[in-house]
């Protein structure tokens, strides 16, 4: 449960919680967020998601609302004070409230910042680990700066309902050529039958997953065989194995996407390898 969130300076019990009503990510979705893992009440990667957001406000124009390390000692008191030891601190940040009207605000409208902070019970990710996530395929049907993290996040609301009726976990968007681009919020990995992991290239059509980066390097360590290149969804049906990272899921084996089974059925041993070492390649900073 989310007892106390920050907005704009305030801790403010949830309830009380709001930001204007002509606040622009309201209105355009003009506000960009991230996502860090809270885990055993430490951040995971906190240096590569405040590297993100910076890139993500640097895109889109919006002044960065305080330092990295301000941002950093929100989150720290967020995550503190609702007592998160397991879960997750979100950050978002907007261009802030002024009178809807296209054209970015006068420079005084200032950002607005909201953080708050949730438990998620990590036996539960490891039990929906142990048996694998099902997957849907869907066309991406998402605008073309994708590297960006905003909160437009409308077409990957769509895809994961029409995956929750399919009763899958997750959707894997695909590009018109029929390559997957990444998950609705996550990215797509597959482990091909010589053993080499592939996973989709960076570019403006995916996000620079912090857990794909750190990924990367846990590969790099145990000197496996990555190939980043776009994978086309015939190829993930043909898989040994496949799995998604994110921040919240870490590494999570795929065990059948659009209904067909991948490999033998069952989580991998790629994926579940992965998923037992990826924290010894995080950077671990304390709340
Ligand atoms: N792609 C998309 C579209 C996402 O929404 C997310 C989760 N925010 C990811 C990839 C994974 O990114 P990360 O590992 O930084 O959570």
């Amino acid at each position: 449960m989310t007892r106390i969130v920050y907005v704009n300076g305030r801790y403010v019990p949830y309830g009380q919680a709001g930001v204007h009503v002509e606040d622009r990510g309201f209105q355009f979705g003009d506000a960009i967020y991230e996502v860090c893992e809270v885990r055993d009440g430490n951040l995971i990667d906190e240096p590569r998601h405040m590297a993100r957001l910076e890139r993500s406000l640097g895109e889109l124009r919006i002044r960065r609302p305080m330092s990295v390390q301000a941002l950093g000692h929100v989150m720290r008191q967020v995550v503190r004070r609702n007592r998160v030891r397991y879960g997750l601190v979100y950050l978002q940040v907007s261009r802030g409230a002024a009178p809807r009207e296209f054209y970015f605000p006068a420079d005084d409208v200032v950002p607005t910042v909201v953080c708050l902070a949730r438990p998620l019970a990590p036996a539960r990710g490891q039990q929906n680990a142990e048996q694998g996530i099902a997957v849907i395929s869907t066309p991406d049907i998402r605008w073309q700066r994708r590297d960006i993290k905003t909160v437009m996040l409308l077409p990957a609301c769509l895809a994961k309902e029409a995956a929750r009726k399919e009763g899958a976990r997750e959707a894997w968007f695909v590009d018109p050529q029929g390559f997957v681009t990444e998950g609705a919020s996550s990215n797509a990995w597959i482990v091909d039958q010589d053993g080499s992991v592939i996973t989709r290239q960076l570019g403006s059509d995916i996000l620079p997953g912090v857990t794909r980066a750190t990924l990367l390097d846990a590969l790099e360590a145990q000197k496996m065989q990555l190939i980043e290149r776009p994978f086309l969804l015939s190829e993930a049906y043909a898989a040994r194995e496949a799995f998604i990272t994110s921040a919240t899921q870490t590494v999570m084996p795929v065990v059948r996407i659009d209904g067909r089974q991948v490999g033998d059925g069952k989580p991998g041993p790629v994926a579940l390898g992965l998923r037992r070492k990826f924290h010894q390649f995080a950077a671990i900073s304390s709340a």
